[in-house]
């Protein structure tokens, strides 16, 4: 151990060790999880901005852990990641998604639009446009329905051809989102290179706009720039009516957060949606 340097010698705190270990019985649970029935789907709505009716649903993956209980996205998806499980729970995300949404189409005889998640680890699948593709056959949905948020990482992911496989998928009718707009680090540049059809601003921007100046002039000039490059936005994480005012007039098309609805079990959106067509 003498010839260790320091650097070498951090990597043994008990600390990392614990977080290690944890990692791994994660990991370890998560595959039965995922064979147990434990991960399940939670479905948030999406408001159109001047209809103020619900036009779709951001699927968001739930674990509800036997022991630990409830354990965030933000915890597991990065081991997930790590892993390479991400790919076997993508595709079940992808899957349960697709039909529930298909589902309520035909229940309440709606056109609602089902936005799913997906790693950078994902695209470097080799079977991943097929298994999407297959995955919307079966589901019954038609693709125009369908919306893959992604980040900036799957388009710095290092794995070629990102942009051909975002074409084959629109291609197919698929919808593009690019996720946490102006988070990252040149999403100014990707714009130019890659198609989406949808931007989702950040929350961090939404946030309080109406008492920032700079926030709503930025947020203003992301909503001109989307309109000049064919592109939609949603406004993400809105959280009080005063908010949701400063975007609807700042022009976003479609609202999303804990103000107009939080994430739901499958039972409790069946029961938003025959509230609405009471309405
Ligand atoms: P995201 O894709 O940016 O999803 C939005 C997150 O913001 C969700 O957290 C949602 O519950 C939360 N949110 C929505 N409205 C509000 C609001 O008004 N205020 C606040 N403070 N938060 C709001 P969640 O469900 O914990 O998911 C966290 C992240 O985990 C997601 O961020 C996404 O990156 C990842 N994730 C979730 N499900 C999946 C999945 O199926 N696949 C992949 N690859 N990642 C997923
Ligand atoms: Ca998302
Ligand atoms: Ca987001
Ligand atoms: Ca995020």
């Amino acid at each position: 151990a003498k010839s260790l340097g320091r650097d070498r010698i951090e990597l043994f705190t008990p600390e990392l060790l614990i977080k290690a270990k944890s990692a791994h019985t994660l990991h370890t649970d998560l595959r039965e999880a995922l064979a147990d029935g434990q991960i399940t789907v939670h479905y948030q709505p999406i408001y159109g901005c001047e209809s103020a009716e619900i036009k779709g649903f951001e699927a968001l993956v739930r674990w509800r852990h036997p022991k630990r209980g409830y354990i965030s996205p933000g915890d597991f998806i990065p081991i997930a990641e790590e892993t390479g499980l991400i790919v076997e729970l993508g595709q079940y995300v992808l899957r349960i998604a697709c039909a529930q949404c298909h589902a309520w189409n035909v229940q309440f005889g709606r056109e609602l639009a089902i936005s799913v998640n997906v790693s950078a680890r994902q695209f470097a699948d080799r079977g991943f446009i097929r298994t999407v593709t297959e995955t919307l056959e079966a589901s019954g949905l038609r693709p125009q329905l369908l919306k893959l948020e992604i980040t900036e990482t799957v388009l710095l992911g290092g794995y070629g051809g990102i942009g051909e496989m975002l074409s084959e998928l629109r291609s197919a009718g698929i919808k593009i989102a690019l996720d946490d707009f102006g988070t990252g680090y040149s999403s100014l540049s990707y714009l130019m290179n890659f198609p989406f059809d949808i931007l989702k601003i950040d929350r961090s921007f939404v946030s309080h706009i109406h008492h920032d100046f700079r926030r709503s002039e930025t947020v203003r000039k992301i909503v001109e720039l989307a309109a000049i490059l064919g592109m939609r936005t949603i406004a993400e994480g809105v959280e009080t009516a005063e908010e949701l005012a400063c975007v609807r007039d700042l022009g976003c098309d479609f609202v999303q957060g804990y103000l107009l609805s939080r994430p739901l079990a499958p039972e409790a959106v069946s029961a938003l949606l025959s509230l609405e067509i009471k309405a």
